[in-house]
């Protein structure tokens, strides 16, 4: 890791930064905010935020994507602010970087990224930002390889999406931010340990929930192939169109494959992810024998109205969608 960056002094867009986070808690994507002069409610209160030492000392850790982020503010709380640069509902494998991002990332005291290849796009601007220490969060996981398409035998970066592995991100998190804020050290080991066991629970309620799934109801169909390490950890079988989103996504010979699969299996429903097309799914659907079971959430939580505004309830939606749909629900 990088010498530690020294906070610079308070610029019109960090002020902005505070104004935001004060008053909207669920709010993290914080473009447009160039200006304290803005005339927006939130930058008119920017002042007085910025007049607290205690919110202007704060550290600044960008997050790759929501989910991360999420994980970020759980074991941070209100010790740090927590960003990302991709927004609610957005892509992150084909993201393009502006150049404001690029300006996000060198106000940041840390990033955060997911690795296992999941940000290529990340990498361009590491190199601009060479003094921000950047922390990859799946590291000491096992990965598991991608068997098929252009991405064969690359590792899947997926692997939030199993509980058991979200434990090692959480402990990587708390070490990050134990190591550039040692100050706050008591507040990041509590909130993580307390998170933790969130985690835990999950991870033993959905254990609980796909048990009931008899053995030729263990089938999860879906575009992506992003659950595969959920799908180990429960087993459960997996069937996907395409093995990454920005591969090729519906070709022909993905469709055909997938409806061969779900005939031979007898699926009764298939699935898509939020941040992706779901017309080819519809279509393995309908010409496979099954029903259009809905959407799943992988690369991207929701805004604070949706389904999936956390990374527990992203979890937890996943399961109980995928559980009432095999049991026709
Ligand atoms: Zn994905």
């Amino acid at each position: 890791m990088p010498p530690l960056n020294q906070r610079s002094p308070i610029t019109p867009q960090i002020v902005c930064k505070v104004a935001i986070i004060t008053s909207l808690s669920a709010a993290f994507w914080l473009s447009g905010c160039t200006s304290a002069s803005n005339n927006s409610p939130s930058a008119s209160s920017a002042t007085s935020s910025a007049q607290q030492p205690d919110l202007r000392d704060k550290k600044v850790i960008l997050t790759t994507f929501t989910v991360l982020a999420d994980m970020v503010r759980n074991v941070a709380k209100d010790q740090a602010i927590v960003e990302s640069l991709t927004k609610p509902g957005a892509e992150v494998h084909g993201y393009e970087p502006t150049p404001s991002d690029l300006a996000r990332a060198q106000e940041a005291d840390l990033i955060l990224d997911n690795g296992l290849g999941l940000e290529r796009w990340a990498e361009r601007f590491y190199g601009s930002v060479s003094d921000v220490p950047h922390v990859t969060v799946s590291t000491g996981i096992q990965p598991l390889e991608i068997t098929e398409g252009g991405y064969r035998n690359q590792p899947n970066p997926h692997a939030w999406m199993s509980p058991r592995n979200a434990l090692v991100y959480v402990e990587n998190i708390r070490k990050a931010l134990v190591e550039i804020d040692p100050v706050n050290e008591a507040a990041y080991n509590a909130n993580a340990q307390a998170y933790s066991q969130q985690i835990q629970a999950i991870d033993q309620k959905l254990q609980t929930s796909l048990s009931q799934l008899p053995d030729h109801r263990r089938y999860m169909v879906t575009c992506e192939g992003a659950f595969t390490y959920l799908i180990q950890d429960y087993n459960l079988k997996e069937i996907y169109l395409w093995p990454i989103n920005s591969d090729q996504e519906g070709t022909p010979q993905q469709i055909r494959q997938a409806i061969d699969k779900v005939k031979a299996n007898q699926v009764p429903i298939v699935f898509c992810e939020s941040t992706v097309n779901a017309e080819a799914q519809k279509q393995v659907a309908r010409e496979g024998g099954a029903k259009f079971g809905g959407i799943f959430y992988v690369d991207s939580l929701t805004d604070a109205s949706g389904d999936a505004p956390t990374y527990i309830e992203l979890l937890e939606y996943n399961v109980d969608t995928l559980i009432k749909g095999l049991q026709g629900g």
